[in-house]
């Protein structure tokens, strides 16, 4: 179990406020650690709701407020966060945005806020985080890619998405060998189709029951499929593994 704790430890997580994020604060709270919940001031309500249930789970929450495409407000939250819990052990980067064009007619401005929120954010919040795990003498940095990262979904229309997903699944394992004395851990977390309000909405109605077909286990994963996953990198479990892409999929990457 000791393997498995984050008892003590302070953790947060970006995109906190919804789906998978919301999810993974409340495991990662489960297990042991107190949470900073950050989002867009938009997500203030699910953020809120984050942190009601990581205090019903008997540990201590914070709201924070932040734009990842923002690197002064990803510094100031940081920041806020060590103030409020002495030290950071773990970082999951979770906010993420998707989008659908055929590539020939992506609009430059899609283009750009694809990659400034997924690529972009998720280095200046590892930068950031990093530094804070430096002072504490190491940490855990989870960034969320995609198995898009690493497979062209079919029918969907998201070169962007794509590639900022591959983007971020390369930048780990470069962190990951730049920090690697320093004892600060960086790998990804890549999952499949995963039930969330991104994937929500009557446009994506049709295309899930492909999803599923596609799926070699016959369905789409949901927010608690993660929870294990992302514990496992966070905690010593996972003490000799860095650089690493974890791909949590229901087997759809092997067919
Ligand atoms: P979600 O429910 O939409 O959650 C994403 C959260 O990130 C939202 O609260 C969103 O706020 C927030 N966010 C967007 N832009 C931000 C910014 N600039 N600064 C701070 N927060 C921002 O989506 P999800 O499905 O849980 O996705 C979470 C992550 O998993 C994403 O990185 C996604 O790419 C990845 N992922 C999802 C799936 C899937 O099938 N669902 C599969 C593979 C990977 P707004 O809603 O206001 O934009």
């Amino acid at each position: 179990m000791s393997l498995f704790d984050l008892s003590g430890r302070s953790a947060l997580v970006t995109g906190a406020g919804s789906g998978i994020g919301q999810r993974l604060a409340l495991g990662l709270a489960e297990h042991g650690a107190n949470l900073s919940i950050l989002d867009l001031p938009v997500q203030r309500n699910g953020s809120d709701r984050t942190a009601e249930m990581v205090r019903e789970a008997g540990r201590d929450a914070v709201v924070i407020e932040v734009d990842v495409t923002d690197r002064q407000s990803v510094a100031s939250a940081v920041q806020s966060h060590v103030e409020h819990f002495g030290r950071l052990d773990v970082a999951v980067n979770c906010a993420g945005v998707n989008h659908s064009s055929p590539a020939e007619e992506l609009d430059p401005s899609d283009w750009k806020r694809v990659i400034d929120v997924n690529l972009t954010g998720v280095f200046y919040c590892c930068q950031s985080e990093a530094r804070a795990m430096f002072e504490a003498g190491g940490g855990s940095i989870v960034n969320i890619a995609s198995m898009s990262a690493s497979i062209v979904n079919r029918g969907l229309l998201q070169a962007h998405y794509n590639a900022s997903k591959a983007g971020v699944k390369h930048l780990t394992s470069t962190l990951a060998m730049e920090w690697v004395a320093r004892n600060v851990r960086v790998n990804s977390l890549s999952p499949g189709y995963i039930m969330t309000p991104m994937i929500s909405g009557p446009e994506w109605a049709e295309k899930i029951r492909g999803f599923e077909d596609q799926t070699p286990m016959g369905r789409l994963g949901t927010p608690d499929d993660l929870v294990g996953p992302v514990v496992f990198l966070a905690a010593d479990a996972s003490a000799y593994m860095t650089g690493g892409d974890l791909l949590i999929e229901g087997g759809f990457t092997s067919w």
